[in-house]
């Protein structure tokens, strides 16, 4: 064998025991960071949508530093486009004594009730005890205008919360927590950033392998609070797999892969994945009909006094929940099959509009709806319109027993009465599954012992809604279990459980 062969052997044996020796070294920091540093470190947070900013708004309140890893470009997630409110009682905006509202959730959730049935009980009503914590937290707290009550579909009462200026909710409640957080040097938010596994040493959550735009896989170590949202964008992941016969369907979410696969790879418990919230009012934009991505037309439409029409008629009370109206809609003739959609008419007059000007004057903007006459809405309308008005009046009860009409003002329809209306279709909107948790916020295994060292909150966890959510209380579960799972976090890290 020549020198040269013999030198280069021993190199590439030299460069062997080098990378065996970097690899063990990496291995062994991991442990000492997970078991000694942790507390320094602060807590990881995956998701900057409400859920996630909600928990390292808590986390900072304790005084605990907070990473937070976000996928996308812009933090906010699905939250930063929230239009109809959040749901709160009994509130200083709410002044009805309001205790129908852990009912009213049980019977939206329907059917999915009857597994797991004490567990969904006790997370519906912390959920509702809680809202009224949630709300003035965000008001008093935060500085949040969400003085404006509505009612939505499957609300006995009036408890939905908005501003009463331009703003739309989501967006005031994501950017007054985000300048907030951005205000203390204990919070560091790196977007462009996703996390694509839990790390887990000795059944103990210590951190969160990530990837940002160079691609370089890196980690991150310290207790998790997992908040990375719905799978409602995931048309052809978990959508699929779960709901095959909802392809075809437009959607309000962005397209983004779901996340509950990084927690069952750790013994996650999944519930009610096949529950997914298709919402009766996507708009379809006359100027792109076919697209798949739909902007929703807030339910607080309805709630302020619109209706609905297919070929002229109505054909429900539309505060009916999301679920019963949708059905009522699909199971009408569609009027195309890709995008799988339906021509439905929404209509507001003048006293309604004048309730919902800041939405209406932007989707007015946006092309979406229109300023029209009951004349320009087709044959049959008018009569419709004419029922609606008399009920609305009190005159006649209404044929399908809606008992509010909110701000619905024209008493006597005609042909040249002025109207605002846009054309709507059913959207895959939410994703009532996810991973189950605990009242704790803590993500519980198959056998309903908690993952130590992780906690879950927001659309990614389920149990919450059941069969249907009500309008609202997606934000308000953000709120509730995001603060919860803060709290919890913060009391590891200072309990030294770390
Ligand atoms: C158009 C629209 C209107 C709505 N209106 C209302 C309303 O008025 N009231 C109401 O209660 N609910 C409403 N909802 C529902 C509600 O907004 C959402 O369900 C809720 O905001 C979910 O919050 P979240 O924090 O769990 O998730 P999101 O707000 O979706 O945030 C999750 C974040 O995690 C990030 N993420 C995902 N995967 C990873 C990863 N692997 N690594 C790092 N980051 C990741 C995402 O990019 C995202 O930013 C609406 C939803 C839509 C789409």
């Amino acid at each position: 064998m020549s020198r040269f062969r013999i030198l280069t052997l021993f190199s590439l044996g030299v460069f062997g025991l080098l990378i065996a020796y970097l690899y063990n070294l990496r291995t062994a920091m991991s442990s000492i960071v997970r078991t000694d540093d942790v507390a320094k470190l602060g807590a990881i947070v995956v998701g900057s949508g409400l859920a996630g900013l909600s928990a390292a708004s808590q986390l900072i309140s304790h005084n605990i530093p907070v990473r937070l890893l976000e996928r996308a470009a812009k933090p906010g997630g699905n939250s930063i486009k929230a239009s109809s409110g959040i749901n709160g009682a009994p509130t200083k905006y709410q002044p009805v004594v309001d205790d129908a509202f852990y009912a009213d959730t049980i019977k939206s959730a329907g059917k999915a009730m009857a597994a797991l049935t004490a567990h969904r009980e006790g997370l519906i009503s912390n959920l509702t005890n809680s809202s009224s914590g949630a709300i003035s937290w965000l008001v008093d707290n935060k500085g949040i205008d969400l003085s404006k009550v509505a009612q939505l579909g499957g609300h006995t009462f009036p408890r939905t919360h908005r501003g009463a200026g331009q703003t739309p909710p989501g967006f005031s409640i994501i950017s007054t927590l985000l300048k907030s957080l951005k205000e203390s040097p204990l919070f560091h938010l790196q977007t462009s950033c996703t996390v694509t596994k839990v790390l887990q040493t000795d059944q103990r959550v210590t951190g969160v392998e990530y990837a940002c735009e160079d691609g370089e896989k890196q980690e991150l170590h310290g207790p998790v609070i997992f908040a990375a949202g719905g799978f409602g964008g995931d048309a052809e992941g978990l959508l699929a797999q779960y709901r095959p016969d909802l392809a075809g369907y437009p959607s309000t979410n962005d397209p983004r892969p779901g996340t509950q696969p990084l927690l069952t790879a750790l013994g996650a418990q999944l519930v009610d994945m096949d529950l997914v919230q298709v919402h009766p009012s996507g708009f379809v934009d006359p100027a792109n009909s076919a697209s798949p991505l739909k902007f929703l037309a807030a339910e607080v439409l309805r709630g302020e006094g619109g209706l609905l029409l297919i070929n002229g008629k109505r054909f429900i009370n539309e505060l009916e929940t999301r679920e019963n109206v949708t059905n009522a809609i699909v199971a009408t003739a569609p009027t195309s099959e890709l995008p799988k959609q339906w021509t439905v008419q929404l209509v507001l007059d003048e006293g309604a509009y004048g309730a919902a000007k800041s939405h209406v004057d932007f989707y007015i903007f946006k092309g979406l709806m229109k300023k029209a006459t009951i004349a320009d809405l087709g044959e049959g309308a008018l009569e419709s319109i004419q029922q609606y008005a008399s009920a609305a009046a009190g005159t006649q009860a209404d044929t399908f027993h809606r008992t509010s009409f909110a701000h619905w003002a024209l008493k006597d329809p005609a042909p040249d009465s002025v109207i605002y209306t846009g054309i709507v279709t059913p959207v895959v909107h939410f994703t009532m599954g996810g991973v189950l948790i605990s009242n704790k916020a803590e993500v519980l295994k198959e056998d309903g012992e908690k993952i130590e060292g992780l906690w879950g909150a927001g659309e990614v966890t389920g149990g919450v809604h059941g069969g249907n959510r009500l309008g609202g209380s997606s934000l308000l579960e953000c709120v509730v279990f995001g603060r919860t799972a803060g709290d919890q976090c913060a009391e590891y890290i200072k309990g030294g459980s770390t």
